[in-house]
């Protein structure tokens, strides 16, 4: 069961006595932010704004709704990460799965040992950072040599996003295969594309593990060839993300000189929520380049190119006969 640290919250409302607050955190806590704001509300007297826009990352924070509604902080829960601040209106909050990795990393640590891997790594988001411990002990149990990535930046110990990955690529060459705590094809796939090694995910609520470079080189080959079919396009059209987390205008214009140079005509878009739908409307655009989340055309369904960062610069080394081999076998996706 999800946990959220509601102490926090109350601590911080009990010290900085706001007037009115707003909550906002990823879709699968959605219900539980919900009861959340029942309960402030109910105890503080103070109006509880639930921010019902997506709030996919740290990246993804909604402060610029929050001070269009006026609240004194925002409480952004169930995005864990190593810094604490984000300003002077946003908390960050914790929100950990308290579910039992024991019985699933037991059945995969007997289980690799027949595939003769000796080291691996541990890799997890923030919701399941706190099982670490207790899975790592397991498989040093089996005889294992477990490898905890270091952190950087926003990221703790052994934690990845989806489009960063430093724990997981720095330790690349010390490991013969990756284990990742949680049900998220989104992570996990990532972190087997990055490092090009056996990538296997425990899920503690079926108590499956299953080896994921299948779906991950499905993902790869549909990156490549976005990358291929954008060859062709006349005109690119460069969308500049407005999440505030995501904003890289200094990084799309200079996509769009690099472009030009190789006879592209550019037009530059802003927009806050990239979709098939919204990029339907702009119908004399061949191909796109997104400076936003570098997963919004990899993991998502659109009729025309959307190509992310890494991808334009391995579009512009294609159009310059270079070669744009391990594109994506780099620390960060932008
Ligand atoms: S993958 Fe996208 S949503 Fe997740 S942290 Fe990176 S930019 Fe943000």
């Amino acid at each position: 069961l999800i946990q959220i640290d509601e102490e926090k919250i109350h601590s911080t409302i009990n010290e900085k006595k706001p007037r009115s607050v707003a909550l906002d955190g990823p879709d699968g806590i959605l219900k539980k932010i919900q009861s959340c704001a029942h309960r402030l509300s109910e105890k503080y007297q103070i109006p509880v704004y639930v921010i019902g826009d997506t709030s996919w990352g740290s990246c993804d924070l909604n402060i610029h709704a929050a001070e269009t509604l006026g609240v004194d902080i925002l409480f952004n829960i169930g995005h864990t990460i190593a810094m604490e601040k984000f300003g002077d209106k946003v908390v960050m909050i914790d929100a950990f799965d308290d579910v039992d990795f024991g019985k699933i990393a037991k059945i995969c640590a007997i289980k690799l040992k027949k595939k003769n891997f000796s080291k691996i790594s541990l890799v997890t988001n923030s919701q399941y950072l706190q099982s670490l411990q207790k899975v790592k002990e397991i498989f040093e149990y089996h005889g294992y040599e477990v490898v905890i990535g270091r952190g950087k930046g926003h990221l703790n110990d052994a934690q990845v996003f989806g489009c960063e990955f430093y724990p997981a690529y720095d330790s690349k060459d010390k490991v013969d295969a990756y284990v990742f705590l949680g049900q998220s094809i989104f992570h996990s796939t990532s972190i087997a594309i990055v490092t090009q090694k056996p990538t296997f995910m425990l899920d503690p609520y079926f108590n499956e593990f299953s080896e994921i470079n299948d779906i991950a080189q499905k993902l790869e080959k549909k990156a490549i060839l976005s990358v291929f079919k954008a060859q062709d396009a006349q005109t690119i059209g460069i969308i500049i993300g407005l999440k505030e987390g995501q904003f890289a205008k200094i990084k799309a214009l200079e996509l769009k000189r690099l472009l030009e140079e190789e006879g592209k005509k550019i037009l530059l878009i802003a927009m806050t929520e990239i979709t098939d739908e919204r990029l339907l409307s702009f119908q004399d655009i061949d191909a796109f380049v997104q400076v936003a989340c570098p997963r919004i055309g990899t993991d998502n369904h659109f009729h025309k190119p959307v190509l992310s960062v890494p991808q334009a610069i391995s579009l512009i080394k294609l159009l310059k006969g270079e070669s744009t081999e391990g594109f994506l076998q780099i620390k960060h996706w932008l």
